[in-house]
Formats: structure tokens, C-alpha cells, sequence
């Protein structure tokens, strides 16, 4: 059977199991093979009844020596309790609403179990799994495999399921790595591993399955990053850079030394004849956008096009109208695309960066998507690259054959992930700030505090200035001890602060709504936004002086940082409020540290240490790829074989549309979720 089946080609998977399997991202056999346990439970061990101890999970083998029987305790609840034995003592069995257990254990017969023996009652025990002696072997006598489930999916239907799913097509499981570096590296054969990894028959062939998984989507994901870095070595038309001062001469303030620093970096690189690959990493505030901008000035100036790519709508049409105001005059035309613009808005803008009558393209994944072309592309920029994948990177560098990329971050991370993830990039850091910014005062506060706060926020709009108040989640849901941003909004205008105008922005209002909020702000038509996040990436209103953040405890320290930074911007004093009432300790720590210090770097070294760094591998902030069997933790050392071994695969491929090939173009192509890497 082929492995790219639908689930539904097994024998008792209907269209609803297929649905609940689809939640788990299950579509295909294959996904089923893939879907790895998040666990083992060690069911090897069997003692005799004597020789269990309360709280110690174990297997034992013993007869049924009562009815069972089952007593409605209360509405909802039954319990069903059995007597078994074994030569070396006797148990009681309670099941909680498993009234069917009644009809699977029978008197007098033997049955192999796995539980722990309670710590309060002794001689009993709740909840074992079970299974006749003789036809032992799925839930006792082995190495358990443990999934992440879903509704309606239970971990021993999906090892069934996988298990099928093992019988029907584990032979058909192509080989993704070479003969040689099977060899080399001593790994076990795919077959072997994918049947091992759900069903190890011991922890060393176990370990040895999963060093092949981890090694082999190491390999993917390093053949996939090499075809990258083979196409950024190649040759590209240098760029003249002797035009720039017209530009200088059009900003509205001196560049720092640092940002000078990176442009003539970028610069030298858009110079030298081999296409620019660089990472500009600065803390907010530091000035990014000028420093993209004079990439963009100088590649429109050598006749190309260049598109500016940031994370959210409110972000393009942010930097959209500030690069417009700047480079109008200079003769460049700028256009907007995102996808909430209207159908015809989109058309154009698609039509004029089609022809080139356009020069400078902002906008968000909608420049990703097929429709979008371009008629000269020379540069690509991704803003605040933590919210962009390597692979949308790739994508979007696959629009043209060789443009220049230029990658912004705020956020520093560690070197090791730094090694993985820009391994192709060469690095510009923007240590400084514009003069004149006043370190931003941060406060700690518990609601004890909420009456000074507010009049403190009264002071602030008084004196003309603007606030800032951003809440963890939209609509009151989850928690009510959460103030959601609409409905806190609504509190504020109607109970609070009824003289001052309270504004809403938060991620699920449609983008024109968004859009008018933010400006309507940014024009001071609003005294207060109360906000989500969405405001965290680059919101610039330099009139805001006040950044409030309810239930701080719920952000990471880095994303309460890129808050804070939305204040400061201007040359008045500003401050940033932290509520929380947490009890826990280390959070505290956390949000003191915040409060402590106003740089960045610092607070993404204590936001690693006191987090350690399986949070910031696991948080997704890093734009890698999501790893199946593979941790970037503790897998440092295969990953550098993998490194190794896909480099040298891929050096010495002459041509990867070869049909060996195939079956690691596919996965590849998986792996970064997209289509269109351009393979050669
Ligand atoms: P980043 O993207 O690095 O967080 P921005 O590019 O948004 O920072 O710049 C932050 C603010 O500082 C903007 O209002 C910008 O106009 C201003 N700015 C940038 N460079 C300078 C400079 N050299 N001198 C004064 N203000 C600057
Ligand atoms: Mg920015």
C-alpha cells in the first residue's frame, strides 16, 4: 500500500475517525508512521502480588477469584470492584465508570495486569489495565509507547492504528539516507526504525531507532538549509553604492554610528558580486528601518525592485507609510500589499510590481503568495524575523533567482540556534540607541496599586500624552481572572475613565478595523489603547509614554521587553507598568529582572537562565521548523553529523532533480511546509 494513503484505506478507519486523526494532523499513513510517542511506560517488569509496593506501577499475572460487581455510588459515578489472586496474595481491583470491565474479567480466569498499588488503601487498587494470560502482549509485557491524543482518540486505539498502519506499508518506506552515510554513522535501516520506534522491544534498540529519526530529519532539515546556502554563494551583478547621499540628506535626524556601521556593511556586500545574506540584529528602538531602508534606496537606485516583508498588518502599513513619506520625494514609489486589502487595492499593487512601475513592496505573508510577481526583485527584507520561518524566507527568496536578503531581528538568541538557524547568514549589530532616549522607569505592581495607576494614567493623558494597555486575551474566555481587552476596553471607557477616549486593538478585528483603530490613536483621536499584543512588533507612536500591561505573568520576559518598547520612543520621560498578583516565586524574579534593566541582550540572557533553554527551543519564537523525533536540546551531537553528512550529500549532488533524489526533495519540502524552494 502506498504510504501517502489517507488514513481511511485502513480497515476501521471511517471519515470520523479520519476527522478526530486530522486534529492530531494525521491525513496519511504516513503521518500515522511519523506520529512518534511523546513517551514510554517501562510495562516489563512483572512481580507476584506479594512483591508489589504501593505507589510503584508494576505488571502481575492473576486469577479472577469473585464476581465482579458493579455499585452506583452517585449520579455520574459507579464502581465496579473484583477480587483477584495469585499464589502469593490477593487484591482488590476498583474501576471508576468502567461498568464494561464486568463482562471482560470472568471468574476464575487468568489475566495479566498493569497498575500501581494505592498508597492509602491497602490492598487495592483503581484503574489497571488488563488482558487475558493468553493473548497477552499489548498493554503488559512490554515498552508502552505514549501519544499525544485528542478527543475521541485514545493512546490504545492509535497504537492500534499505527500499528496497522506499520503492516501495511512499513516495506514501502523509502530510504531517505545514503547507503554511505547509513554506513558511516552506523544507523539502523528506516523500516527498522520507524517499526521500532512504536514498538521497541527493548530500550537499546529504542535508543538506536531514534538516533536514526533524529539523524534523518536532522539531514532534511540541513539538506534543505545547504540547497540554500549552495544558491546564496552565487554570483550577483554588483551594485553601485555611490548614490546614498541623496538619501542621508533625506532623513529627518543623523544616523547613529551604529546603524552607519550596518548600512556600510550591507552596502559593501550589495558591492561585492556574490549575493548578500545578513542578519541585522538590534534592540528595539535601535532604528532598524532606516538601516533597511538604505538597502532598499540603493537597490531601487541600480534599477531594482525590493520588498520589505514584516509580520503583521498593522506593521506594513506602518512601515508603508513612513518609507513612502521618505522616499516620495526621492522619486520611488512604494506600495502596500496585505491581505485585507480590497480586491482591487490588491490587484494594482500586484499590477505595478509586475511591471516595475512599483519599486518598493511592503507587506505581510501576502507577498508570499503565488500570484504575487515582481519584475526585477534585487532585495528581500524580513522584519523581525522571530515570526518568520527559514522556510518563508526561503519562499520568498525563491520569487526571484538571486536577490539579496537582509534579515531584522530584536531578538537575540543563543549562538548554538543561532549556528542552525542563520548558519547561512552573516551577522550587523545595532549596539546603540538614537540619542535622547531616557531609560524607560518599569514597575512591579499587584491590583492593591490600581487606584494610584489609574490616576497616574489620568496624569500622563492630562499632560497630553497617550497609554497603552495591553491584556493577555481577546473576549473573557479561558480564566476571569484574565482582563480581556474587549471587555476591559469597554470597563475602562464606561467606569474608569469616562472623561478620556479609550481605543480597542487586538488580533481578530478585521484589518481595516485594526487599521482605523491604530491610526485613530496614532493621530491622538484616542488617549488609551487597550490592546493584545498585537501591538508587541513595531508599533511606533511616539506620543505614548505609558505601556500598562495586565496579568504580566502570562508573557514571556523578551515579549514583555518588545512591549515595553512601544513607549520611549519620543524624547519625554516614559513608563511601563507591570500588573501581577503571582505568588510564584521565580515568575516574580522574572518580571524584577524586567524592571531592573533596559537592554535587550541582558534580558534575553536572564529570560534564558531562568527559563533555561528548552523554553526558548520549544517556544516556537525562533521560526525553525517543527522537529517530530528530533530536540534540539539534546540532540546537538547528531544534529552535527546530520550537518556534516547533508553537506557533503549535497556538495556532490550534481543535480537533485535526479529521481534518488526524490523521495529527500519531498521531505525536505515537507519539513519547510512550502512548495517552491528553489531546488537548483
Ligand atoms: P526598531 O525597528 O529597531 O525597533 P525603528 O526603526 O522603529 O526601531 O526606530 C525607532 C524610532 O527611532 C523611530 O521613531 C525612528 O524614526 C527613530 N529613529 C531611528 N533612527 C534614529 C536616529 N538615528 N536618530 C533619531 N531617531 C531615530
Ligand atoms: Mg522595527
Amino acid at each position: 500500500m502506498d504510504v501517502f494513503s489517507p488514513v481511511t484505506a485502513l480497515a476501521g478507519i471511517g471519515p470520523q475517525r479520519a476527522k478526530q486523526l486530522e486534529k492530531l494532523n494525521i491525513r496519511t499513513l504516513y503521518d500515522l508512521l511519523a506520529y512518534f510517542p511523546r513517551a514510554y511506560e517501562d510495562r516489563t517488569v512483572f512481580l507476584p502480588i506479594g512483591a508489589l509496593e504501593q505507589g510503584t506501577p508494576a505488571c502481575f499475572t492473576a486469577m479472577v477469584v469473585s464476581e465482579p460487581r458493579t455499585a452506583h455510588v452517585r449520579k455520574g459515578m459507579d464502581i465496579t470492584r473484583v477480587q483477584v489472586a495469585d499464589e502469593t496474595g490477593k487484591l482488590t481491583l476498583t474501576f471508576f465508570n468502567q461498568s464494561y470491565v464486568k463482562d471482560s474479567l470472568r471468574y476464575g480466569e487468568s489475566y495479566r495486569f498493569h497498575g500501581t498499588l494505592s498508597d492509602s488503601y491497602a490492598g487495592q487498587m483503581a484503574n489497571p489495565a488488563f488482558e487475558p494470560a493468553d493473548r497477552a502482549g499489548l498493554v503488559t509485557g512490554r515498552i508502552l509507547p505514549i501519544y499525544a491524543l485528542t478527543a475521541g482518540i485514545s493512546n490504545s486505539l492509535l497504537i492500534k492504528c499505527v500499528q496497522n498502519a506499520l503492516a501495511a506499508c512499513a516495506g514501502a518506506l523509502p530510504e531517505i539516507l545514503p547507503d554511505s552515510v547509513l554506513h558511516q554513522y552506523n544507523l539502523c535501516p528506516t523500516r527498522m526504525a520507524y517499526e521500532t520506534i512504536h514498538r521497541p522491544a527493548s530500550w537499546e534498540l529504542l535508543a538506536e531507532a531514534r538516533r536514526r529519526l533524529v539523524f534523518e530529519e536532522f539531514f532534511i532539515f540541513s539538506a534543505g538549509l545547504a540547497v540554500m546556502r549552495k544558491r546564496s554563494r552565487l554570483a550577483a551583478q554588483p551594485y553601485a553604492c555611490t548614490q546614498m547621499n541623496a538619501f542621508y540628506a533625506a532623513l529627518p535626524f543623523s544616523l547613529t554610528s551604529a546603524q552607519q556601521q550596518a548600512i556600510d556593511d550591507i552596502l559593501s556586500d550589495l558591492a561585492s558580486g556574490t549575493v548578500m545574506n545578513r542578519l541585522v540584529q538590534g534592540d528595539v528602538g535601535s532604528g532598524k528601518t532606516m538601516v533597511a531602508a538604505a538597502a532598499a534606496y540603493c537597490t531601487v537606485k541600480n534599477g531594482h525592485q525590493a520588498a520589505f516583508m514584516v509580520p503583521t498588518e498593522i506593521l506594513a502599513e506602518q512601515h508603508a507609510k513612513s518609507l513612502s513619506a521618505l522616499f516620495a520625494p526621492l522619486g520611488i514609489d512604494v506600495v502596500l500589499l496585505t491581505g485585507s486589502l480590497s480586491a482591487a487595492a490588491k490587484r494594482e499593487a500586484k499590477a505595478k510590481l509586475a511591471d516595475g512601475t512599483a519599486h518598493l513592496a511592503v507587506g505581510t505573508h501576502a507577498l508570499l503568495t503565488a500570484d504575487v510577481s515582481f519584475s526585477d526583485l534585487g532585495l528581500v527584507v524580513t522584519d523581525e524575523q522571530h515570526r518568520f520561518g527559514v522556510a518563508q524566507r526561503a519562499q520568498l527568496a525563491a520569487k526571484a533567482r538571486t536577490p539579496h536578503l537582509l534579515v531584522m531581528s530584536a531578538t537575540p538568541i543563543p549562538r548554538t540556534l543561532a549556528l542552525i538557524a542563520y548558519g547561512d547568514l552573516d551577522v550587523s549589530v545595532i549596539s546603540e540607541l538614537p540619542p535622547g532616549r531616557q531609560k524607560i522607569d518599569t514597575f512591579l505592581v499587584g491590583e492593591d496599586m490600581r487606584r494610584r495607576v489609574n490616576a497616574f494614567i489620568r496624569r500622563e493623558c492630562a499632560s497630553g500624552h497617550q497609554a497603552y494597555i495591553v491584556c493577555p486575551a481577546v473576549e473573557d474566555g479561558e480564566t476571569d481572572t484574565l482582563k480581556s481587552a474587549a471587555v476591559w476596553a469597554e470597563t475602562l471607557q464606561q467606569a474608569v475613565f469616562p472623561e478620556l477616549r479609550v481605543g480597542l486593538l487586538h488580533g481578530r478585528m478585521k484589518g481595516a478595523e485594526k487599521e482605523a483603530a491604530l491610526a485613530a490613536f496614532a493621530r491622538h483621536e484616542t488617549d488609551i489603547l487597550v490592546a493584545t499584543t498585537v501591538v508587541e512588533v513595531g508599533v511606533d507612536v511616539p506620543n505614548a509614554t505609558l505601556m500598562v500591561i495586565e496579568n504580566a505573568e502570562r508573557f514571556g520576559l523578551s515579549q514583555l521587553h518588545q512591549l515595553r518598547g512601544r513607549v520611549g520612543r519620543g524624547s519625554a520621560k516614559s513608563y511601563c507598568i507591570l500588573f501581577s498578583d503571582t505568588k510564584n516565586a521565580e515568575t516574580r524574579a522574572r518580571l524584577k529582572a524586567l524592571c531592573a534593566t533596559n537592554d535587550g541582550f541582558a534580558i534575553a540572557e536572564q529570560d534564558l537562565a531562568l527559563r533555561g533553554p528548552g523554553d526558548f527551543f520549544g517556544s516556537r519564537q525562533h521560526g525553525l521548523p517543527a522537529f517530530k523525533a528530533a530536540n534540539l536540546q539534546m540532540d546537538l551531537d547528531t544534529l552535527r553529523q546530520a550537518q556534516q553528512a547533508a553537506s557533503v550529500c549535497i556538495q556532490n549532488a550534481d543535480d537533485l532533480a535526479a529521481p534518488e533524489f526524490a523521495p529527500l526533495c519531498r521531505r525536505i519540502e515537507a519539513l519547510f511546509a512550502q512548495s517552491d524552494i528553489a531546488l537548483n
